[in-house]
């Protein structure tokens, strides 16, 4: 008997190494907050992950990376305010537009695509050579990327932008949820500090 897939074989890849954990080089097996398995289960997950360039190197390095599974990323984002909720789904829904166009337009079916597709920004346009830190942002379920919601990639300037839509209440819950989970070593709770940054949950 066949194994039912949930999508068509063009709406999903295999998780691209861009979006593995920096250090094992591996899949990233668990949601950050509840540490629940995300491949073992099949989970609907999103992977974060935030570079930024090395000013001696002039590399681009991972500065965070995380996954974090639906139910709670669901938890979270019904804790911004409703003005926070509504700046937010206005904002994406007029940058984001293009990006969608430009999906159906030229498709992903390799990984080299998918660098392609991530290699300037969803918002200005920017190449992503002339950028000193972004992050990227893709939508899994279990092994495979979502293709049907493409993975993006935002310059550090919108993202100034998008924290600029947050009200003062959601921003403190966004400080909670960070100084809980995103902690992990030094480095990237200094990263957290002043210009801040924040997780993107939409
Ligand atoms: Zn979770």
């Amino acid at each position: 008997m066949e194994t039912t897939n949930y999508y068509n074989d063009d709406s999903k890849l295999i998780i691209p190494s861009l979006f593995y954990d920096s250090i094992s080089n591996m899949p990233i097996e668990r949601c950050q907050v509840c540490q629940k398995k995300i491949i073992e289960t099949d989970a609907e997950y999103m992977i974060e992950k935030v570079f930024r360039r090395n000013p001696i190197s002039g590399k681009m390095e991972v500065m965070f990376e995380f996954a974090i599974c639906f139910s709670c990323a669901l938890t979270f984002v019904n804790s911004y305010s409703a003005q926070s909720k509504e700046n937010l789904q206005r904002y994406f829904a007029e940058h984001l537009e293009g990006r969608i166009t430009h999906i159906f337009q030229k498709s992903i079916t390799s990984e080299i695509d998918i660098y392609d597709h991530l290699s300037t920004c969803a918002i200005t346009g920017k190449k992503v050579t002339e950028l000193e830190e972004y992050q990227i942002i893709g939508r899994f379920r279990g092994g495979f990327l979502k293709l049907d919601e493409p993975p993006f990639l935002i310059g550090a300037n919108s993202m100034d932008d998008v924290a600029d839509l947050l009200s003062n209440e959601t921003i403190d819950n966004m400080d909670d949820f960070t100084g809980k989970y995103l902690t992990g070593p030094p480095e990237f709770r200094d990263f957290f500090k002043s210009p801040r940054r924040r997780p993107v949950l939409i």
